[in-house]
């Protein structure tokens, strides 16, 4: 499983892509953050089995018009900003954060959505979303 970010052109953005897809490849897709509206549309999904089934949906969407692209960013909290607060603890719908018994700060990367609540939520600034290979 890995997630991708897909953006829906807007000549596009009315076609029931996802569930075409879903349908003819049987692969099951994750939507866990979208926005959509009348000119564009960008939907984070988490994309289920091998990389070979993967790729199945990733060529049929391509070709079906949208943009996919792997997500490659993940959270960084700066160590010696923070504060051990709790805050973005708190606020992620995810359930991704957690302290360890130091009361430092870990993000599980298979868990979270990269939808940034955190971040705006962090007092000190601490937490980043940066890009990653
Ligand atoms: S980016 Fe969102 S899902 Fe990820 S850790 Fe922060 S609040 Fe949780
Ligand atoms: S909200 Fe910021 S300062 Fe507070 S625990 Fe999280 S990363 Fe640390």
């Amino acid at each position: 499983m890995n997630k991708y970010v897909i953006n829906f052109p807007q000549e596009i953005v009315e076609n029931p892509i996802l569930s075409e897809t879903i349908l003819e490849t049987g692969v099951l897709l994750n939507i866990l953050r979208a926005k959509v509206d009348y000119n564009e549309g960008t939907i984070v999904v988490s994309i289920m089995g091998d990389e070979e089934t993967q790729k199945k949906v990733v060529d049929l969407l391509r070709k079906k018009g949208v943009v996919v692209n792997k997500l490659k960013k993940s959270i960084v909290n700066e160590e010696e900003k923070c504060v051990s607060c709790g805050a973005c603890i708190a606020v992620c719908p995810a359930g991704a954060i957690s302290f360890t018994k130091d009361k430092d700060i870990v993000v599980e990367k298979e868990k979270c959505h990269r939808c940034g609540v955190c971040v705006e939520a962090c007092p000190r600034r601490s937490l980043s979303i940066q890009q990653f290979e």
